[in-house]
């Protein structure tokens, strides 16, 4: 497998992205970044797991002094992980944490509200990484894509693409070239399908940028680590790819080991991944997915194991879909434990993409497959939605999962069954 040829970013003074440097794995923190020291202490745990960086959400301007304080008690203790702000609705916070760190993400979709303002917010924000030497991501998600997107492509893969270019060609008018780009999804399909157009743009326009690869909310357990694998190895075995974050609805910890797994395995020399699920995923996922295979030839997984891959490349689907964030600082409850019990309590039902996310800020919009969403509000209360809109808010937490499921039973759900292959 050829490498797709990438212009190198470089991020902090150690590390490059693209050109051709082995693929980095990162991953992000969990905690409150205004609680500093449970944040370092988090940080130099994935430093020491394998982070090779480490992004922190940034959620507001308050909060920048949390993170400068963060990574200059990491670097007193010798730990010098490339620090990456994650940003979302405040270009001035971009703005202002720009000069501190190694990398910031953007999200274009809600940059700024007004299309405009945030061409020229962005702007300032290219000519403050460009002094600084700040590297940038231009991280699109398909639920997050912002009406100014949508209303003038629709909610598609080539949406996703074609959004992506007009932001690296803002960064080619103002000749800046640290971008790295991301166009999530949590459908693989769609994610697969939205890379490779983004590629076909980029070598038509002469110049490609380096790739971070993920699949958004891919929940967690086995299913978010065979959906990862599959959507993440499906470009990856295509030469497709510079860094990689494989989320888990889990202690971000747990998601280095599977990075790690996933980009030996296209190294060069390759080594096979010692956990059976990400081995098998691999190895079939992206056959599946690209439809060169139908199915997996009997007797080699265990069923279970085959059930999964098969949903995980959309090929058929025997339980809920299920779409749940990784967390961040903006969490205000304990997501894990309750995604674990809402797949438990779901896990008999069929032909339903159920939702769980940790903040009202990104969740709602994160969430846009989904019939039903469980969206922490913070201060203990949930809000539930269907198909996008909340139909019960400010619910005691501890009585919202049976509300979800009260709810779903109340209007005996019926979807049209996913067909095969549907994005
Ligand atoms: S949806 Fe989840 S991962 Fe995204 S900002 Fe909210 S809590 Fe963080």
């Amino acid at each position: 497998m050829e490498r797709l040829q990438t212009i190198p970013v470089r991020v902090g003074s150690d590390l490059v992205i693209g050109g051709g440097a082995p693929l980095v794995i990162q991953t992000m923190c969990n905690t409150h970044t205004s609680d500093v020291d449970a944040s370092v202490s988090q940080c130099l745990r994935l430093y020491a797991a394998g982070a090779q960086m480490i992004r922190i959400t940034v959620p507001g301007r308050q909060d920048v002094a949390s993170v400068r304080e963060i990574k200059d008690k990491l670097r007193a203790q010798s730990c010098n992980v490339p620090i990456v702000a994650d940003i979302h609705f405040s270009a001035e916070t971009a703005m202002e944490v720009a000069p501190y760190v190694e990398k910031v993400r953007i999200n274009p979709g809600n940059f700024h509200k007004d299309h405009q303002k945030a061409r020229e917010l962005f702007k300032q924000f290219l000519k403050i990484c460009r002094d600084n030497g700040t590297a940038v991501r231009v991280g699109l998600n398909h639920g997050s894509l912002g009406s100014y997107i949508t209303d003038r492509y629709g909610n598609t893969p080539h949406a996703m693409a074609l959004a992506a270019m007009e932001w690296l060609q803002m960064c080619e008018d103002e000749s800046f070239d640290q971008v790295v780009v991301s166009l999530k999804a949590s459908n693989t399909v769609v994610m697969v399908q939205a890379y490779r157009e983004l590629v076909e743009m980029m070598k038509q326009n002469g110049r490609i940028y380096p790739l971070h690869l993920g699949v958004t909310e891919a929940g967690g357990g086995d299913g978010g680590r065979i959906k990862s694998c599959v959507g993440i190895g499906s470009l990856l075995e295509e030469g497709i790819g510079d860094t990689l974050r494989v989320s888990l609805t889990e202690d971000p910890e747990a998601e280095l080991p599977v990075a790690r797994q996933i980009a030996d395995y296209y190294a060069n020399p390759s080594i096979e991944p010692e956990d059976e699920r990400i081995s098998a995923a691999l190895r079939w996922g992206p056959a599946l997915l690209k439809r060169k295979i139908d199915s997996i030839p009997s007797g080699i997984l265990s069923s279970y194991l085959e059930d999964e891959i098969m949903q995980a490349a959309r090929r058929r689907f025997y339980r809920p879909e299920y779409i749940a964030c990784p967390g961040c600082g903006r969490t205000m409850y304990n997501l894990q434990q309750t995604f674990e019990e809402v797949q438990r309590r779901t896990s008999h039902l069929k032909n339903v993409v159920i939702a769980v996310m940790g903040c009202i800020v990104n969740g709602p919009g994160e969430m846009a497959d989904a019939d039903w969403g469980y969206v922490g509000e913070g201060g203990g209360r949930v809000s539930i939605y269907r198909k996008g809109e909340p139909v019960l808010r400010h619910i005691p937490d501890n009585e919202a999962i049976d509300a979800l499921l009260e709810l779903m039973e109340k209007e005996s759900w019926q979807t049209t069954p996913h067909k095969e292959g549907d994005l």
